[in-house]
C-alpha cells in the first residue's frame, strides 16, 4: 500500500503513521526526520538544510526529491510505504507520481488554533525522536523522555515565530495538493481533531473499506 499523509505540522501525521506503518509493516518515511537525521550526522545536506529547517521554510524541491529517491528505492519500500510531509509542493507532488503510484492521500484536517496549541506544547527527544506533550502526553517524568530517558527539548521550529511561518508555508504551497490529489481521485478526508487513538482507527476504516 502506497499512502501520502497530507496536512498542516502539527496535525498528528507523524504519529498515526508510525502505528500504521508497524501495523501494515510498511516504513513510515518522513522528510523532516530525514533531514533532521543528515543535521544531525552534519552531512553536507544536513549543513546545507540546518538553517532552512530552523526557519520553517522548505527546503529546496530538487534536494527534497532526490532525498525520497534515495530512500524509496530501499528494499523495505518494495510493498509499500507512508509519505509523511512529503510532497509539500506541486513539483514534488509531480515527481512522486512519475517515480511511483499512490493508492490514497489521507488528508489531516484540523484548524490553525489546535496546531499552535499542539507545535507550541511539544517536546521531543534529544535522543530518540519521541515526541511528548505538555499538556496532552506529558512525560512520567518533566523533561525526560518516557522511551528512552533522553532529554525532552522544544524543537527549533516548534518556537512560535517558526510556527506560524511554517502554517503560512503551508497555506501558500502545501495546501493546494488538496485539489490537485481531488482531481485524481485519491484524498480521503480525516477529522484530526480527536486524539491519536481515535484518528488511527478512522485511517485504518478509511484503508479496509
Ligand atoms: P516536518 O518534520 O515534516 O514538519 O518537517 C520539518 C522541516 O523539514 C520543514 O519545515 C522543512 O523545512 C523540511 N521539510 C520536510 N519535508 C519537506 C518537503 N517535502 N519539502 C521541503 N522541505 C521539507
Amino acid at each position: 500500500m502506497n499512502l501520502v499523509f497530507l496536512g498542516p505540522p502539527g496535525a498528528g501525521k507523524g504519529t498515526v503513521a508510525q502505528k500504521i506503518a508497524d501495523h501494515y509493516d510498511i516504513p513510515h518515511i518522513s522528510t523532516g526526520d530525514l533531514f533532521r537525521g543528515e543535521i544531525k550526522a552534519q552531512s553536507s545536506l544536513g549543513k546545507k538544510v540546518e538553517s532552512i529547517l530552523k526557519s520553517g521554510e522548505l527546503v529546496p524541491d530538487d534536494l527534497t526529491i532526490d532525498l525520497v529517491k534515495n530512500r524509496l528505492v530501499k528494499d523495505d519500500a518494495r510493498n509499500g510505504f507512508i509519505m509523511d510531509g512529503f510532497p509539500r509542493t506541486t513539483a514534488q507532488a509531480d515527481k512522486l507520481l512519475e517515480i511511483t503510484s499512490i493508492d490514497y492521500v489521507i488528508n489531516f484536517i484540523i484548524p490553525d488554533e489546535s496546531v499552535i496549541e499542539r507545535l507550541s506544547g511539544r517536546r521531543t527527544c534529544k535522543n530518540c525522536g519521541n515526541m511528548h506533550h505538555i499538556q496532552f502526553m506529558p512525560p512520567l517524568k518533566e523533561g525526560i523522555c518516557d522511551v528512552c530517558k533522553g532529554e525532552l527539548l522544544t524543537r527549533d521550529d516548534d518556537r512560535p515565530e517558526a510556527i506560524s511561518n511554517r502554517l503560512q508555508v503551508y497555506k501558500n504551497q502545501t495546501q493546494p495538493l488538496i485539489a490537485y490529489f481531488q482531481d485524481k481521485n485519491l484524498i480521503k478526508d480525516i477529522d484530526a481533531e480527536p486524539a491519536p487513538e481515535t484518528v488511527l482507527e478512522r485511517v485504518k476504516q478509511v484503508l479496509e473499506a
